[in-house]
């Protein structure tokens, strides 16, 4: 058998990856108009490609490499780990330390009495887990019938069956037969496209009320849960008005609805705190993590759960697992990632230097002919493109077709930036200098320039 490599050329690696692997959320017509960018290695927010371009990554991958890549100090965790135990499961009464530690650690990390934590393999597995959670609780407490949850429109919360059942992505909703029965979903809390003639604070507030008039349509005793990410990631970056979660808060408590905090995208310093409830002041009972958990450096996720509801779980025999569940490899190099987080004091980076300077520069993007509202919290932004800000108007063309042709422009600048429709948006790894940032927005002005002309 031959060996591939990072060494051959470009046009061959394209050609194999064409004919033998499936790519998430991509057509291979358009997989093969450009061919697909092959990347070889990356180092700190920079990503080199097999052309020996080097771009600058503005999503820290998926949302996740939040101490930025090629940190040796989880290469050797791992390695070391794999030699002592590459593996062994938590189920039947066994335990490692890797997985105890980790455990260990979130709890003490983690808000309020979140003091317990169920692994998965990644977000999807978790918000899955979730979902059988809440529903087992209930039936526990006596009370099998309160099992719907309720979710948002255009919520992100994975790709399994269960996962993307409770998102709301519409194009996920047309494939595969789901959503699964007993999942509700409410508009979500996007101003700048749903705002109307309201103030944010009136419409944050209506948006919130939705979750009130859902309990009440469906019946109190049938809600088990209500699940949202503090800032909704890849529905946009949305940033609910301010009189938003405070009103959630108090439906949830209200009704004795279980809180799930997606935190997958906000956990672990994204948001300017560990976690992205404690940036919108809220109280979950559950909350979803994966990605910034490892920095992407290895596949992990899990459920951080309250005393009660795990309590609750203990004393039945919850009949889930996964056989990654706290794998030790991951764990271990999770737990190296939570050090470096911690011990080089990252999330204070966030806070005092690079949030408040991205901001600046962020907010300062309004004075683009195309971009009408700039929202950001903490490290992660979204810009929306208009072509009348006042009106807060859409395009004529195809809802994305900007967004696409922007991304594309940054694509060819060497800048990694998504677009969700016609919104940009920007998730760097945390540890980004203000140099750093300079130069991510020289490029986003000039590939914004480009788009302006090219749809002029
Ligand atoms: N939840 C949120 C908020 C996410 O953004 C994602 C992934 O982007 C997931 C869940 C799913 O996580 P994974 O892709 O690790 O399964």
């Amino acid at each position: 058998m031959s060996t591939i490599t990072n060494h051959m050329p470009t046009a061959e690696l394209q050609a194999i990856d064409a004919a033998h692997h499936m790519h998430p959320f991509s057509t291979n017509e358009d997989l093969a108009k450009e061919g697909v960018r092959v990347i070889t290695r990356a180092k700190g927010v920079y990503l080199t490609d097999s052309e020996g371009e080097e771009i600058l990554d503005a999503m820290a991958g998926l949302w996740c490499v939040n101490i930025g890549y090629g940190r040796d100090e989880l290469a050797e965790v791992a390695a070391r780990q794999m030699r002592e135990l590459p593996y062994y499961n938590t189920f039947f009464k066994t335990t490692h330390v890797p997985a105890l530690a980790l455990a260990n650690k979130l709890a003490e990390l983690a808000p309020g009495d979140l003091n317990h934590v169920f692994f998965a393999g990644g977000g999807s597995e978790a918000n899955d887990t979730n979902i059988r959670m809440v529903r087992t609780y209930w039936a526990e407490k006596g009370k099998p019938e309160k099992n719907v949850i309720i979710s948002r429109h255009n919520a992100y919360h994975g790709s399994t069956v269960g996962s993307a059942s409770l998102g709301g992505m519409a194009g996920m909703h047309a494939q595969g037969g789901i959503p699964i029965p007993n999942i509700h979903h409410i508009n979500q809390p996007n101003w700048w496209a749903e705002g109307g003639d309201m103030t944010p604070e009136e419409f944050g507030l209506a948006r919130a009320r939705e979750l009130e008039e859902a309990i009440l349509e469906l019946g109190e005793d049938r809600v088990a849960a209500f699940i949202a990410e503090p800032v909704q990631g890849a529905g946009g970056v949305i940033v609910a008005p301010d009189t938003y979660w405070p009103e959630i808060q108090r439906i949830c408590d209200k009704y004795e609805i279980l809180l799930i905090a997606d935190e997958v995208i906000c956990g672990f310093g994204r948001t300017g705190n560990w976690f992205g409830s404690q940036t919108v002041g809220i109280r979950p009972h559950i909350m979803t993590i994966a990605k910034g958990l490892s920095s992407g450096y290895a596949p992990i996720g899990g459920s951080i759960v309250c005393d009660e509801v795990a309590g609750v779980i203990g004393n039945c025999e919850f009949n889930h697992g996964y056989t990654y569940s706290g794998h030790p490899v991951a764990a271990a190099v999770a737990l190296e990632n939570l050090r470096i987080l911690e011990e080089e004091k990252v999330i204070d980076h966030v806070r005092n230097v690079a949030a408040p300077y991205l901001k600046e520069k962020w907010e300062a993007l309004v004075d683009h002919p195309l971009v009408g509202e700039a929202r950001i919290v903490g490290m992660m932004g979204s810009i929306a493109l208009t072509p009348e800000k006042e009106t807060r108007a859409k395009f004529a063309s195809e809802p994305g077709t900007i967004g696409l042709i922007t991304r594309e422009r940054c694509f060819a600048n060497n800048l990694v930036m998504r677009h969700v429709g016609d919104r940009m948006i920007i998730s760097p790894p945390l540890i980004i200098t203000r140099d750093e940032i300079d130069e991510m927005f020289v490029r986003i002005r000039k590939s914004l320039d480009e788009a302006h002309a090219e749809i002029l």
